[in-house]
């Protein structure tokens, strides 16, 4: 079914990948749809096939068309499944550049580490990004902020962030089905494309690699290109969370298992059998790539027969290879060359009854394809560099009798789940040599045990499993999200908090001072309270009912010589040390992180001297880096590059950083204001909470409170958090606390005119 673009539709899974799943067929005049069967399409229905009805109300699969705007409009009223289509159309030449250019002459060399291979004209790249900004004006056409969107693979990096920017609210994932390259190989590409390629990225809310090799290197390149910090998996970016992780695509383990008891595919089995006679057959298919190792296949497999010349004549090498982007001279070329090499490989060592090498070039039916994989004695997968590799996972799920043997390349990403297998460096032509040996006198007992353990892992996590594991992910990720959208505190809200402040009888504030009772000052020791500020507080503790807490990152002396004077609890160095009402300091026992924070201040104070305005405050448990007076843009940058380091020094079981605002701050990991905030708590009986705080140490007071429903928190300022409302300056938070000195006043005279 084609889609009108209308905007109309309402909640919708919208599937983007390059390519359209569909297949037309011309029959004189009438055409025929059909809905092929890739990894993806089976892994995103079994996805579906499990998800409640109601989820998604229409299922919109969007890629080029293969076919012109004509053939489209002609066939697509007859086109059947479980998908509407949505075709993009590009004009011939852009989509050669974006297709046969950039995605696979500049992406695809490069991040399987043939740098040498990546061409980088600048046209390829502009067709890439014109290709995926019509894939972009095109969505916007049917997309509402409500749907979801999985975008899939390198052709479509750029394409998350262009709908960001169009619908900030989008739910957006992002699956990377290669690997991801390391820093070194990624900063070869022009800079400004790498950056707009990562801030393409990370226009998704998750974005899902196959392993944590590769997360972890995609992680090191925003850090190191787009100089934002990364912690836990989590990327802070453009005010915004977004979650990487691995979630390593699985197979349709089940599909593979019946398969292998399909009668054609026993047929097929049977005439391997037959014509391998009593040979030990070796097995491998993979796309004419030179990613795929095929000539280092070969060439250990020669190894191996000059090692061991009892074996001619008893093993044969099953060998295919399924055309591929034979338009990119690279390949062309690869094609001549193992036909070369197989032609002398086989009169070389071949004989007349005997042919080392039994070659196809060209694609094999599913049943030919199982047949072969339950005939073969030994799998030989051998890729320099694969994102995953599934046909060595469809070996193995193949196998009903648990037999037969996998040699795996560790380059694979496959191999980091199946460790069973015989893993061999592609580059090591006596190792396969030797593997393939070790494979083929393996006893029965030990090709069950190594395959009955990878099945398991198969089955276990099959692709089922990883659309939901995905699907899982990006529904806590936009969960997250909503609860740190920011939401102002509207007049509605302010009457109710009025109100239930009226209510209550023991009133607790808890109240952050930089950047919430005093504005941002580029001077901490300008940051005074105005008289304002002293009045109000005055005024609000003069209540008996009311408990009011400054809870500060700053230093105790600081805390006392501004605000000692009031009926006022302080909370210094974010919990360290606490001052109630009428009472002395007191400092959290059993923490001196005094030794472990030496090494910190040394690399701060290195850092003040490559950021001009920076400087270094050294407090009693912590020490910090503050930025506010260096230049708008260096300042960031030397933040993110100090924050590395020190994530990269300390021990996270005793000290912890805290990105404050402006500021980097290191201290014991038990000391953060959420402690504080429960420590006050404790025992305590009170019947409204106003907490309020401006930065992400504050996150913490915030995360205690939620959940309780007498508890108001308020985030001064315009960005996401915890708490539930933000108020966007300190005035604004003065005004709200004079409105509650108000209040309260106002309810005193009431209560004293009754008693009258
Ligand atoms: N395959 C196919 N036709 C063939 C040979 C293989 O459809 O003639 C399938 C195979 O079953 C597997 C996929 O192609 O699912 C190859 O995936 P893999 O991850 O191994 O390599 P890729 O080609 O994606 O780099």
């Amino acid at each position: 079914m084609a889609i009108n673009s209308e905007k109309d539709l309402m909640s919708k899974l919208l599937i983007i990948s390059n390519r359209l799943p569909l297949t037309i067929e011309k029959h004189g005049e009438t055409y025929t749809c059909r809905q092929s069967s890739g990894g993806l399409v089976s892994a995103i229905d079994a996805f579906l096939s499990q998800t409640e009805n109601d989820r998604f109300n229409r299922r919109i699969w969007v890629g080029v068309s293969e076919y012109p705007e004509k053939t489209w409009m002609a066939a697509i009223p007859s086109a059947a499944g479980e998908y509407e289509f949505l075709p993009i159309f590009t004009p011939a030449k852009q989509y050669d550049q974006y297709y046969n250019g950039f995605s696979n002459s500049v992406i695809w060399p490069l991040f399987h580490y043939f740098p040498s291979f990546a061409d980088y004209t600048p046209s390829f790249y502009e067709s890439y990004k014109k290709v995926n900004a019509k894939f972009a004006e095109e969505l916007a056409k049917v997309i509402d902020s409500e749907d979801t969107v999985w975008i899939h693979d390198y052709h479509l990096l750029p394409l998350s962030g262009m709908l960001r920017k169009q619908f900030p609210r989008l739910t957006i994932g992002f699956f990377l089905h290669i690997p991801f390259p390391s820093y070194e190989l990624f900063r070869q590409v022009p800079r400004e494309w790498q950056q707009e390629l990562l801030q393409g990225m990370l226009g998704a809310d998750v974005i899902g690699f196959h392993t944590t090799e590769y997360l972890k290197h995609f992680c090191n390149c925003v850090s190191k290109v787009l100089k934002t910090p990364v912690s836990n998996d989590i990327i802070y970016w453009q005010d915004r969370e977004i979650c990487v992780k691995a979630i390593p695509i699985g197979i349709d383990y089940e599909k593979f298992q019946e398969k292998a008891a399909d009668r054609t595919v026993l047929l097929k089995r049977s005439e391997y059998l037959r014509s391998k006679q009593d040979r030990k057959l070796i097995f491998s298919v993979d796309r004419l790539d030179y990613t795929k190792g095929i000539f280092n296949r070969l060439k250990g497999y020669r190894e191996f027969l000059v090692q061991n010349p009892g074996y001619r004549g008893k093993v044969v090498f099953t060998l295919v290879i399924v055309p591929s982007r034979d338009n990119i001279s690279k390949y062309a070329e690869r094609k001549r060359m193992i036909d070369e090499y197989i032609g002398n490989f086989n009169s070389r060592f071949g004989n007349i009854s005997w042919q080392p090498v039994i070659y196809q070039y060209g694609h094999l039916t599913v049943e030919e394809l199982v047949g072969m994989y339950t005939a073969c004695d030994l799998a030989l997968i051998t890729p320099i560099r694969d994102g995953m590799n599934l046909v060595a996972k469809e070996f193995i799920a193949s196998r009903r009798d648990r037999q037969g043997v996998l040699v795996l390349s560790e380059m694979a990403g496959a191999a980091e789940e199946l460790t069973e297998a015989l893993l061999i460096n592609p580059n090591d032509r006596l190792e396969i040599a030797r593997m393939i040996r070790q494979g083929l006198e393996m006893s029965t007992s030990e090709q069950e045990a190594r395959m009955t353990a990878m099945q398991e892992k198969i089955r276990t996590s099959d692709v089922n499993n990883w659309a939901t594991s995905f699907f899982h992910t990006l529904d806590e990720v936009k969960d997250q999200q909503q609860q740190r959208m920011p939401k102002l505190l509207d007049n509605f809200a302010k009457a109710r908090l009025l109100e239930d402040y009226k209510a209550a009888d023991r009133k607790l504030f808890l109240l952050d001072y930089d950047g919430t009772l005093a504005p941002f000052c580029a001077d901490p020791q300008l940051a005074a309270p105005s008289p304002e500020v002293l009045q109000t507080l005055a005024e609000l503790s003069a209540d008996p009912g009311n408990e009011i807490y400054v809870v500060s990152g700053r230093d105790s002396d600081t805390l006392a010589k501004w605000l000692g004077h009031l009926r006022v609890g302080l909370i210094a160095e974010h919990g360290l040390k606490q001052r109630s009402v009428d009472e002395d300091w007191k400092k959290r026992t059993g923490i001196d992180p005094g030794q472990a924070l030496a090494p910190v201040q040394q690399l701060m104070e290195r850092f003040t001297q490559t950021c001009p305005g920076s400087f270094v405050e050294c407090k009693e448990a912590s020490v910090a880096w503050h930025y506010r007076k260096s230049d708008l843009t260096l300042g960031p940058i030397k933040a993110a590059q100090l924050h590395q380091l020190i994530e990269k020094q300390i021990d996270a079981s005793t000290l912890s950083v805290l990105q404050g605002h402006k500021v980097l701050e290191v201290k014991a990991a038990t000391i953060n204001k959420g402690n504080a905030v429960t420590a006050i708590l404790h025992g305590q009986a009170y019947d409204f909470l106003l907490c309020a705080g401006d930065d992400r140490t504050d996150e913490d007071m915030f995360r205690q409170l939620r959940g309780r429903s007498d508890a108001f928190t308020i985030k001064i300022g315009a960005e996401a958090s915890l708490a539930e409302y933000n108020l966007l300056t300190p005035y604004l938070m003065l005004e709200l606390l004079q409105r509650i000195a108000v209040c309260g006043a106002s309810l005193k005279q009431n209560e004293l005119s009754t008693i009258k």
